[in-house]
């Protein structure tokens, strides 16, 4: 549905949990194989004093996994994203920003009704 073509599906960190097989069905939840589901861009910042990491996935997740992640991204993001000057006034807020949309997007997802197991795995 989305507009733009931003690479789907591999998060730039695989320790970040999400699984790596390709998602065929855009609609269907990455995490729990419900539906329906939509592609949540989820922010996560980290400040030191010199240099700031952002972290940044875009899984597709149903209503209830995508409003868990934004909150646990959330959450690590107020405990780790203030520590430096350009941290503190300027990517921790749009982080915590850009999250509440993804969180406003993931509420606005119908619950998941129906589940689709995961084709095309080897067997
Ligand atoms: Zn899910």
């Amino acid at each position: 549905m989305g507009a733009d073509t931003t690479v789907m599906g591999r998060p730039d960190e695989s320790a970040e949990g999400f699984p790596c097989y390709p998602t065929l069905d855009l609609t269907v939840c990455s995490s729990c194989n419900r539906g329906p589901a939509r592609r949540l861009v989820i922010r996560r910042h980290v400040g030191y004093l010199a240099m700031q990491r952002f972290i940044r996935v875009e899984p597709v997740l149903c209503r209830e996994c995508g409003t868990r992640t934004v909150l646990r991204y959330t959450k690590r993001t107020l405990i780790q994203g203030w520590w430096g000057p350009i941290s503190l006034f300027i990517a921790n807020p749009f982080t915590i920003a850009m999250n509440l949309v993804a969180l406003v997007q993931a509420r606005r997802t119908p619950s998941p009704e129906y589940t689709i197991q995961p084709k095309g795995i080897a067997t």
